[in-house]
């Protein structure tokens, strides 16, 4: 396949110049053969004729000399008595026939017996009696294989007395004189068609033969009439390979240009391709280049066609420049801010090099954002953003501080440590939250920032933007200014969203188990029940913090399953235990969520009821406050059914006394953030008197959750705490545990709480 435009056209004109040459010889060859050949033959026509008038001379000249000898007297004298003296007649012949320069001689009698010379050859047989009486008889005659010029010339005396026959020879050297005389070369040939086939007698030619016999030629026969009869043809022929060489050479002249000029048409064709495939090639590469971002101008003096293309071209070049560097600012842009966006920052990042310390990323993001972009607009807020990206930028910062999304900046530096970059961090938010000016409106910001190390072995895939923005979103929960990223705490999201469908089989398969914590009862020292506090191996991760999966089943919709598991598996526990002599009362944790829920009524008709001396509900006052008046129906039917109900975590929220008021609750828990290292004659301590009382006030035992040393406890038994439960009398544990240790060791831990108060 020939790809080349120049090649192609090249071979195009080449192609139609040689299309029309051998058309021309087409037209051409037949004409010019045809009038070569139409020429050779007139040569040969007017040769013959030329043969045929010296032919006729010759013949003219032997029959007059024929004819005078035939009537000399000598002759007639030796003829009268030729029958009785022939040798007379013989000698008479021969002087005749040297006198008229014939090459035979004879004299036939009327009787038909002829006399001739010793060494003649002899006559046809029927010869005699072609000779007429009157005149002379002329023609052709062969004897043998010679052909002669004869004529016979009747001898009287007055009265006939015989015929005097003269010939002379019609050989090759009479042939050759013949050609000789031709303008042309032609070649000459006598024959004699005897019981129709030719007899080859003599011709011009040196050889025996002719040589030229198989080769083509133009052809003129002339007959000559025989004397006695016989049928003899000169032939002559003109080979057509002679005849037509002018016109051969004529040919290879017109074939000789035709090449010619094909080879010069063709190397001007290609230089005009060449001359006009040049700019093209020259836009063609252009083009490529364009594809590589490189915008070259073609330069292409010509006023044609091609020149105003490749004007254009440029003209194209330059519009797709200017609007790709308008694209690509705008893609590594924010259209509000107008600073570097994410895309950009993250590429500067990947160039980013130290010579000191790592590099590290941070997120800044203002707090009440929402809040203030409602007060002053968008367009505000984008210079608000603009005007604090300034600030942010330092000399030796690397990478340009970049805006993220929404409220949120994102700037790269480097710093020996991790608190270096804290500090760092700190200066910049010092340096954000001055007073800023915005269309002459003041405008007081705060700001909180996370960041994170550009390389940190064990990102899990995260980038140093994503792990900033994620520090950013911890610090926001733990109320800190700066927080570096904390992988432990942010945990396995992504592991998450596949955790419920795994619960719901861990339920089935018994990865789930129950722990139970024992309450211990610090007036009579005896356990009054156990929290069943759910647990689950997963295969894979191992254990899972109850916290994080309880959530999600809240928030999936998974939690009535996972209730109604741990109801049933409290009710079997509890069972056991009261088997194994220790009849303790069971509490189950409920999650707010299915307060108001019919299909929640249903698994505590089915599972849980008549039995409320085996358990108690242990509902959070939070889960009262987010839809009160359906919470607050199903709790009041739980505790007429007679079940006891708890508050659980109770000061760990915002508490509200009226809905404490309306709980029909028989227990208070209080959060063991209230509980941890409490000291005696402390505001703690003050406010726990003040909780103890009210909720004796209201009717309820007080539980104390997360005991974890003697002080605590003691001071707590000492502010009148009716139940204790933490990790110093007993961390939940699996029942077989939790029935041994109530069998063996409980008592001296109540012997040694009951010391200890
Ligand atoms: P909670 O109901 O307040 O349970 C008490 C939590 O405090 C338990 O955590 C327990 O292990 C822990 N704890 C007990 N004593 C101490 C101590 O002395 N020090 C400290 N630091 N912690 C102590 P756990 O088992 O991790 O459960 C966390 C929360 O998960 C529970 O808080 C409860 O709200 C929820 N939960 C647990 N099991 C269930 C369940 O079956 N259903 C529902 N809806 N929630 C459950
Ligand atoms: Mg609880
Ligand atoms: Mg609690």
């Amino acid at each position: 396949m020939i790809v080349r435009l120049r090649t192609k056209l090249a071979l195009l004109y080449g192609g139609l110049f040689g299309l029309v040459m051998i058309a021309i010889a087409f037209g051409v060859y037949p004409i010019v053969s045809t009038s070569a050949f139409n020429a050779a033959r007139g040569q040969l026509e007017a040769t013959s004729n030329a043969f045929q008038r010296l032919e006729a001379l010759q013949m003219s000249q032997l029959r007059d000399n024929t004819r005078i000898s035939a009537t000399d007297f000598g002759f007639r004298s030796a003829v009268a008595l030729a029958k009785a003296d022939p040798a007379t007649v013989r000698t008479a012949l021969a002087n005749l026939r040297r006198r008229i320069g014939g090459d035979i001689a004879y004299l036939v009698l009327p009787d038909g017996e002829v006399v001739a010379e010793t060494n003649a050859p002899s006559l046809p047989p029927g010869l005699p009696d072609s000779l007429t009486d009157g005149d002379v008889t002329q023609g052709g005659l062969v004897l043998g294989q010679i052909a002669y010029r004869a004529v016979a010339a009747p001898v009287m005396a007055p009265n006939l007395i015989g015929w005097l026959l003269v010939g002379t020879r019609f050989d090759d050297a009479q042939m050759k004189s013949l050609v000789s005389l031709s303008s042309i070369p032609i070649h000459a040939q006598l024959l004699e068609r005897r019981d129709n086939e030719l007899i080859h007698l003599s011709h011009s030619s040196e050889a025996g033969s002719d040589p030229q016999q198989a080769r083509p030629a133009i052809v003129e026969t002339r007959a000559i009439a025989g004397i006695n009869g016989a049928d003899l043809q000169l032939r002559l022929s003109y080979p057509l390979e002679t005849a037509l060489a002018p016109m051969r050479s004529l040919l290879g002249l017109l074939l000789g240009m035709g090449l010619l000029g094909l080879a010069v048409l063709g190397l001007a064709a290609w230089l005009l391709a060449r001359s006009i495939t040049r700019p093209i090639a020259a836009l063609e590469s252009a083009t490529r280049s364009i594809e590589d971002g490189k915008y070259d101008r073609v330069q292409v003096a010509s006023r044609d066609e091609i020149g105003r293309l490749a004007n254009s071209f440029n003209l194209m070049a330059g519009a797709i420049e200017e609007r790709t560097r308008t694209i690509t600012y705008q893609a590594m842009h924010d259209r509000e801010t107008g600073l570097p966006n994410r895309e950009c920052f993250e590429e500067a990042l990947q160039r980013a090099v130290t010579a000191t310390g790592h590099i590290y990323v941070g997120v800044i993001g203002m707090d009440r954002f929402t809040h203030i972009r409602d007060a002053i607009g968008y367009e505000r807020t984008g210079r608000l953003l603009a005007a604090l990206g300034e600030r942010l930028a330092a000399p030796d910062a690397v990478a340009p501080p970049a805006r993220l999304s929404g409220e949120l900046l994102v700037v790269a530096f480097a710093a020996r440590s991790g608190a270096e970059a804290e500090l760092r961090l700190a200066e910049m938010l010092d340096a954000t939250e001055q007073p800023i000016k915005i269309g002459g409106q003041r405008i007081d910001v705060a700001a909180k920032a996370g960041f994170a190390r550009l390389s940190e072995p064990g990102a899990n895939g995260q980038s140093a933007v994503e792990r900033a923005s994620i520090a950013l979103d911890q610090a926001r929960r733990a109320h800190t200014r700066v927080s570096a990223f904390n992988a432990e705490a942010y945990g396995d999201p992504a592991g998450n969203l596949s955790l419920m469908g795994d619960m719901l089989n861990a339920l089935a398969s018994g990865d789930m188990f129950l722990a139970h914590q024992p309450k211990l009862n610090l007036r009579t020292g005896k356990f009054d029940g156990t929290e069943a506090l759910i647990r689950w191996r997963h295969p894979q991760r191992g254990m899972i913090r109850p916290d994080l999966f309880v959530t999600m089943a809240e928030e999936t919709g998974h939690i009535r399953p996972l209730t109604e598991w741990v109801l049933a598996q409290a009710i079997k526990d509890q069972e056991t235990l009261a088997a194994a002599g220790l009849a303790l009362r069971v509490s189950v944790n409920i999650s707010g969520r299915l307060l108001g829920d019919p299909s929640f009524e249903q698994v505590i008709d089915r599972l849980a009821e008549g039995r409320t001396e085996a358990l108690c509900f242990e509902i959070t006052e939070t889960a009262v406050m987010n839809d009160p008046q359906r919470a607050m129906k199903q709790l009041g039917k739980l505790a007429e059914r007679g079940f006891p109900l708890s508050i659980d975590d109770y000061g760990s929220g915002l508490s509200s006394l009226s809905y404490l008021k309306m709980i029909p609750a028989r227990e208070l828990k209080i959060d063991r953030s209230l509980v941890a290292g409490l000291e005696a004659d402390t505001r703690d301590a003050f406010l726990l008197r003040s909780t103890i009382d009210l909720g004796h006030g209201l009717g309820m035992k007080v539980v104390a959750e997360g005991i974890e040393d003697e002080r605590t406890l003691a001071v707590l038994q000492g502010l009148g705490c009716d139940l204790a439960q933490g990790y110093l009398i007993s961390r939940p544990v699996p029942l077989p545990d939790l029935i041994r240790f109530l069998k063996a060791d409980a008592d001296i831990v109540s012997r040694r709480v009951r010391a200890s108060a």
